[in-house]
């Protein structure tokens, strides 16, 4: 029987193939399944017009079947099998026109990533196997045909007698190798892992015999090995079937076995498009994070079926960062017809569903928000992070989507609240939505400025995430309404008479507030204020940086410790510290002095910041009260 030569871009396929790495050669399984299932399909779509040449419905099913001695792996299906001409045309070259192009196109580590996630059909076998052997007799023939190949080689045609319309294909397995377990694809336990990953949504019972354990003939307690016949996948995906069939129940079970949670989703998005791209989509929103979700190791992304095949575990182009905590399923025919055509169609493909999800976790989110308000506050407590770091990344692009869905805690009775619900209280009057920094809410409280902006009966937004500012920063305004940090030194909550009348006494007190100035060093100004209720003195910042941005910036790693806050300390004017310190200025100075430096410390204390020298402080207080 003379040896053919398969077509050299199949001869560079199959080069590829051999010389994948190992981790991708558990998908030939997969491919090996589905084009069992498709050749099923062709049949049942035969019979619907040649009714002799099918089956009934219930009998069609792939079988795998594994020898250990032979270390073969077989996969048996009763679909439509192959005439002469079609196993030449099939297997002899590579069918899909794509399948080269990204050969050509792509550089080596490329290939094996598509590879790992598209696959490339019969030809991964050659990742597993040395020799393989295809019997296959046509629902559209009398005659039978062995295809065989060792690889690249070439491959032999003939006719054999096999009797029953379909295909058996049989895998003679590599041998071992380091970090090589070929001999793992004839364990029970790899087998039913693999159908269960890749193909549990295939349509038709994919069986095969496991070991098990049987009660010995007559013995009430004695056990033999036996084998059984099982079958390994569930067959109707839970996204196929209709929405009033599934319950709570079946999704939260779907769920938390595929996506490795102990705890139901906080939230199950169902729903499906019909344009450009049509897809299913079954989304979940977790309850919690994942153990590792703010570290470097998570990797966020959809799982890809294409017609019930697994075709990508993780796509990450699903999801934009943001919402990187949704896990699910996407499912869409169109996927196989055009995958491995050129990447810029799937990328167009991808973006067009992508695009899709993320309007669906908005507005599902924003549901969630309005109707179910304890839900919402317990999923934002976990991952509002990640909307405020969404917000602040990418320069504010995504505030369109993100912007409703952020919650601050609030001094309007100290719950979280929208930006939109705290516009929405505004008085006319009030210019700005405020917001203070600090370590926690009751930081927050604490500060002079925050007393005196409520004072005015003006609500105060509490920030305390390192990221809260930034992101507000980022968004810049909310309905036209600019946010101002109460420790901003412009803000302006005074009345214009208490403004003139301070303005004076600044004026007066040059003297002092010069001195202070030159005491202190570091603070761009001192001033006396009119706004700060019963507390003595504050730090305001004057410019972009604020105080809490100074700090999150100096502590990130490789922090820049150049970023300043221009610093202004403020001296409440009807304080009686601004008695004692004008007293002082006249009668002592180096007294006037060292209140200068205790004010100082104590202000940036109070706004979270650390003084230089504690112990030194310590001293000049003690030494004041002596
Ligand atoms: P693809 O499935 O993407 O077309 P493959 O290389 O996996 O590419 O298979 C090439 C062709 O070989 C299939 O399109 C199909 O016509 C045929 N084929 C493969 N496996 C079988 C099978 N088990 N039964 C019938 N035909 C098959």
């Amino acid at each position: 029987m003379r040896k053919k030569q398969f077509k050299t871009e199949s001869k560079k396929m199959l080069d590829m193939m051999i010389n994948s790495i190992y981790t991708h050669k558990e998908i030939f399984l997969r491919e090996l399944i589905s084009n069992a299932s498709d050749a099923i399909d062709k049949r049942a779509y035969l019979a619907l017009t040649e009714p002799e040449k099918g089956l009934d419905r219930s009998k069609y099913r792939i079988k795998i079947e594994r020898d250990a001695e032979n270390r073969t792996i077989t996969i048996i299906d009763n679909g439509i099998g192959m005439t002469a001409e079609e196993l030449e045309k099939n297997l002899g070259t590579i069918a899909r026109s794509g399948s080269l192009d990204f050969k050509q196109n792509n550089e080596k580590t490329d290939d094996i990533d598509i590879i790992g996630q598209f696959g490339v059909g019969f030809y991964s076998a050659f990742m597993v196997a040395d020799k393989i052997s295809v019997e296959t007799l046509s629902a559209n023939s009398d005659t039978a045909y062995r295809w065989e190949s060792a690889g690249a080689d070439g491959y032999t045609v003939e006719e054999c007698d096999y009797d029953t319309i379909g295909s058996r294909i049989t895998m003679h397995l590599k041998d071992d190798a380091e970090n090589e377990n070929y001999s793992e694809f004839l364990e029970d336990y790899t087998i039913t892992r693999l159908v269960k990953k890749y193909s549990d949504y295939i349509r038709y019972p994919i069986v095969a015999d496991m070991k098990t354990q049987v009660k010995k003939e007559g013995s009430e307690d004695e056990y033999v090995d036996a084998v059984e016949e099982r079958t390994l996948n569930s067959m109707t995906p839970i996204w196929h079937r209709s929405k009033s069939e599934v319950t709570d129940e079946e999704y939260n079970a779907f769920y938390t076995e595929k996506f490795y949670d102990f705890e139901p989703p906080a939230k199950v998005i169902r729903f499906q498009s019909e344009g450009t791209v049509s897809f299913e989509a079954l989304l979940f929103i977790p309850k919690h994070p994942p153990f590792d979700y703010y570290t470097k190791g998570y990797e966020k992304g959809l799982t890809m079926y294409s017609g019930g095949v697994m075709i990508m575990e993780k796509c990450s182009d699903l999801l934009p960062d943001y919402f990187s905590f949704v896990k699910g399923v996407i499912d869409s025919e169109d996927f196989t017809l055009n995958i491995s055509r050129e990447t810029l169609q799937h990328d167009r493909q991808l973006k067009v569903i992508a695009k899709a999800i993320e309007k669906k976790i908005k507005s599902e989110l924003e549901k969630m928000l309005k109707n179910e308000r304890e839900a919402y506050e317990h999923f934002y407590e976990h991952f509002g992070v990640q909307l405020k770091y969404g917000m602040y990344s990418d320069y504010g692009t995504h505030k369109d989507v993100l912007q409703d869905l952020l919650l601050f805690k609030s001094s309007f009775e100290n719950k979280f609240v929208t930006l939109k619900e705290y516009v929405e209280r505004m008085s006319d009057e009030q210019k700005s939505i405020y917001y203070a920094c600090g370590t926690s809410v009751s930081a927050c409280e604490a500060l002079p400025q925050t007393g005196a902006v409520r004072s005015k009966g003006y609500e105060v937004l509490y920030l305390c995430e390192d990221v809260d500012e930034f992101s507000l920063k980022t968004l810049m305004n909310y309905k036209g309404k600019s946010f101002c940090n109460v420790c901003a030194d412009e803000l302006d909550i005074a009345t214009d008479e208490e403004k003139e009348k301070i303005k004076e006494k600044n004026e007066q007190k040059k003297d002092l507030l010069d001195f202070m100035k030159e005491r202190i060093g570091e603070v761009e100004a001192v001033r006396f204020s009119a706004t700060l209720g019963d507390h003595p003195v504050c730090l305001s910042t004057e410019g972009e940086i604020s105080t809490e941005m100074e700090k999150v910036l100096s502590q990130m790693p490789g922090g820049d410790q150049s970023v300043k806050a221009k610093t202004v300390l403020e001296i409440n004017e009807s304080h009686p510290v601004a008695k004692a310190l004008e007293t002082a200025f006249e009668s002592d100075r180096d007294k006037a002095g060292e209140y200068a430096d205790v004010l100082y410390g104590m202000a940036r204390l109070i706004c979270g910041l650390a003084v230089e020298n504690p112990a030194e402080l310590c001293e000049k207080v003690v030494g004041l009260i002596k």
